[in-house]
């Protein structure tokens, strides 16, 4: 952490994934407000997914967990330094049909970047388990699905796999959410990226390993 949050008028900065400090947070909560001192920094570590609970109703624009962390380490914020752990396929089904159930017709899927979705050797795409993974949420266009829209994907991995980032589009085409100049759009975000070779040897290092991967196979 960089600075004194205090001397922003901040009691304490929390940096973590909710499941890990939730009761930690009250018993702050409670703490500053018999006005006993707390520490100014709170640090959680990783949930492992097995602790990661199923939601119990329809989330905001049907969210749900693909992935957790992204672990390439870009030197620019923390919640994205963290562990990558991706979220079972049974329970990302069992998260998208609690949103179908309770009225939701849209899913979000939230991740750091799609193709980290299954990646075992690092940063390799997984392309079956991407493909199982898309094949298994279209499915449920019969429970009454209509749209899907993935939250983030980066941009050198799209590239590097443009197979099956040319399948995933295939896919997901039918459950666009947004038209552009009269034509069905497929939308995500691709956060901040960069062709600079020295900013991305120097802050995006797992990305530039990518790149070098993909050229040498040119
Ligand atoms: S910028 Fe992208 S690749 Fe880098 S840590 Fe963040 S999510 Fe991961």
């Amino acid at each position: 952490m960089y600075g004194d949050p205090t001397s922003l008028g901040i009691d304490v900065v929390v940096d973590s994934e909710g499941e890990a400090v939730a009761p930690s947070i009250f018993y702050i909560f409670y703490r500053l407000s018999v006005g006993e001192n707390v520490e100014n920094y709170v640090k959680g570590l990783a949930t492992p997914v097995e602790k990661i609970p199923c939601i119990k109703g329809a989330s905001i624009h049907g969210a749900v967990e693909l992935t957790r962390g992204c672990g390439r380490g870009c030197a620019f914020y923390s919640p994205t330094m963290q562990l990558e752990r991706d979220i079972p396929i049974e329970k990302i089904l069992k998260d998208a049909e609690v949103n179908l159930a309770n009225g939701q017709d849209h899913l979000l899927l939230v991740t750091e970047d799609i193709f980290l979705y299954g990646t075992k050797t690092p940063w390799e795409p997984n392309p079956s388990t991407l493909i199982k993974l898309v094949d298994s949420l279209t499915e449920l266009k019969r429970r009454g699905l209509k749209y899907i829209q993935i939250t983030h994907l980066n941009l050198a991995a799209a590239l590097y796999r443009k197979d099956v980032l040319e399948y995933i589009s295939f896919k997901l085409y039918e459950f666009s959410l947004l038209k552009l100049r009269g034509r069905y759009v497929l939308t995500t975000e691709v956060g901040i990226e960069t062709g600079s070779p020295k900013l991305l040897r120097s802050i995006y290092v797992e990305k530039f390993c990518l790149i070098n991967q993909m050229n040498s196979l040119k």
